[in-house]
C-alpha cells in the first residue's frame, strides 16, 4: 500500500513537471512570436563547413542536409544552400529583441572588413541586403546583418578608464551607432568614467558565469565548446567555459580559415570542467576561461598538429599571429603565456606586419627579459609544447575575478 501511495506521488509530480514545461514551451513560443520568414540561400564560400553554418544559423547539421537533399558532409565552393535559419532546432527558447542589426557604413569600411567585424561572410551580406553591390558601398548606406535566431540579453556596461566607445563597441561584436541607438542622446565622443550605458549582446537567457579566480573559482551555466574546423578536441569533457570564452575562441578560429582557408587544426587540450574547480594537471582552468591550444606548427602530419614542444624555425608564424592578433585586437584576452624563445619571431612578424611601438610593447614581453612582468604575451614555463589562453572576464559578470 505504501509502495502505491509512493508510486503515486512520483506520478503527480511528474505530471506536474510535465504539464508545467509544456506551459513554459507554451508561453514561450507566444513570447518569442515568430512568424516563419522566408529561407535564405546561401552560396559556400572557401572554409566553409557544413558545421560552421549550422552554427552560425544555429541549425543542425542534418537540418541543412535535409534541407538540401545532401548525403554526407560535402560541400563545395559556390553551391547554394538552402537554410532556414529560424527553424532551428538548436535555438533555444529565450528572448529574441532583435533579428537584425544595422551597420552604417563609415568611411574606409570596406564590405569584406564589416562582414569580417559581424562574423559573417560578404555573401551573406548580399543575400540580406537587396541590391547590394560589394564594389560599390558609400559612407552612410546601411547595411542590414541578420541576428536570426540567436538569443540576445540586455547588460549594462560601466565606462571604465581608457574607453571609448569604438573600442567598446567592437568587444561586444555591435556597432558604435548600435550604442547610440540604445543609449538616447548618447554623444559618442562624450562618454565619462562611470557612466552606464546599455548594451545588447548575444548570448543565452541564462548566461554562464565564472565564478573567482581562475585558479580557485567554478563554472556556473557553462558551455561546451562545439566542434570546428580549425581546431579538434581532446576531451569533451574538458571543454567546458564561458559564453564568452567559447564566442571568442570560435571568432579566432573563423578568422583564421577565412585569412588562411587550409591551415592546418590544431590540437585543443583542456579548458575547464563541467562546474569547474580543480582539474587534474592544471593550477588554473577552473573558472571556465582558461584554454590550451597547440601551436600552429609548419609541419603537422595527419592534418591537426599536436601539443609538442616547438622551435621558433617550426612555428607557422603567420596562423599564429593571425589568431593571436583576433584575440588582442578584440580585447579578449587577458594573458598568453608563449615560451619566451618563441616570442621573438611572433614579435618581429607583428612589426613588420605594421604594429607601432606602443601596441608591440603592450602584446609582447620581448624583448624585456623572461622575467619581466609584462605584455599580454607572456613567459611561462612549460609553454614551449603549448599556449595558454586566459580570457576576459565579461563585462556584467560580477563574480569572476
Ligand atoms: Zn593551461
Amino acid at each position: 500500500m505504501r509502495g502505491q501511495f509512493h508510486t503515486d506521488g512520483i506520478m503527480d509530480r511528474n505530471y506536474w513537471i510535465f504539464s508545467a514545461l509544456l506551459t513554459l514551451l507554451v508561453t514561450c513560443n507566444l513570447l518569442s512570436g515568430q512568424a516563419w520568414a522566408d529561407p535564405m540561400v546561401y552560396v559556400v564560400q572557401s572554409g566553409d563547413a557544413l558545421s560552421s553554418l549550422a552554427r552560425r544559423y544555429n541549425v543542425t547539421v542534418q537540418q541543412i542536409r535535409d534541407w538540401n537533399q545532401l548525403d554526407g558532409d560535402l560541400i563545395r565552393i559556390g553551391q547554394q544552400l538552402t537554410i532556414h535559419p529560424e527553424r532551428g532546432s538548436r535555438r533555444r527558447t529565450g528572448s529574441s529583441r532583435s533579428s537584425s542589426t544595422v551597420h552604417t557604413v563609415q568611411p574606409g569600411d570596406r564590405l569584406s572588413q564589416i562582414a569580417r567585424s559581424y562574423d559573417v561572410s560578404v555573401a551573406d551580406l548580399v543575400a540580406w541586403n537587396r541590391g547590394l553591390d560589394p564594389d560599390r558601398i558609400r559612407v552612410g548606406q546601411e547595411i542590414r546583418i541578420q541576428r536570426q535566431g540567436r538569443e540576445v540579453r540586455r547588460i549594462t556596461y560601466e565606462v571604465q578608464p581608457g574607453d571609448f566607445v569604438a573600442r567598446i563597441a567592437r568587444r561586444h561584436h555591435v556597432s558604435i551607432n548600435d550604442i547610440v541607438r540604445w543609449n538616447d542622446g548618447l554623444d559618442p565622443d562624450r562618454i565619462r568614467i562611470g557612466q552606464q550605458l546599455v548594451i545588447y549582446v548575444e548570448g543565452p537567457e541564462q548566461p554562464s558565469r565564472s565564478v573567482g579566480r581562475a585558479n580557485a573559482g567554478r563554472l556556473v551555466n557553462g558551455e561546451q565548446l562545439p566542434g570546428h574546423r580549425g581546431y579538434r578536441i581532446r576531451d569533451r569533457d574538458r571543454a567546458w567555459a564561458t559564453n564568452e570564452t567559447v564566442r571568442y575562441i570560435l571568432g579566432g578560429f573563423d578568422t583564421v580559415l577565412r585569412v588562411h582557408p587550409r591551415a592546418h587544426r590544431v590540437a585543443v587540450h583542456d579548458l575547464s570542467r563541467e562546474r569547474g574547480g580543480p582539474m587534474r594537471g592544471h593550477r588554473s582552468h577552473q573558472s571556465g576561461r582558461d584554454a590550451d591550444f597547440a601551436y600552429y606548427q609548419r609541419r603537422c602530419s595527419g592534418g591537426t598538429c599536436p601539443v609538442r614542444r616547438v622551435r621558433p624555425d617550426n612555428l607557422d608564424v603567420e596562423t599564429q599571429w593571425t589568431l593571436f592578433s583576433h584575440w588582442i585586437r578584440h580585447d579578449q584576452v587577458q594573458y598568453m603565456f608563449v615560451d619566451y624563445s618563441l616570442q621573438r619571431v611572433l614579435y618581429e612578424y607583428a612589426r613588420d606586419q605594421g604594429a607601432t611601438a606602443s601596441q608591440l610593447d603592450e602584446w609582447f614581453q620581448y624583448p624585456h627579459g623572461r622575467n619581466t612582468a609584462r605584455g599580454i604575451i607572456r613567459h611561462q614555463r612549460n609553454h614551449a609544447d603549448h599556449v595558454h589562453v586566459r580570457f576576459t572576464c565579461s563585462d556584467d559578470d560580477d563574480e569572476c575575478r
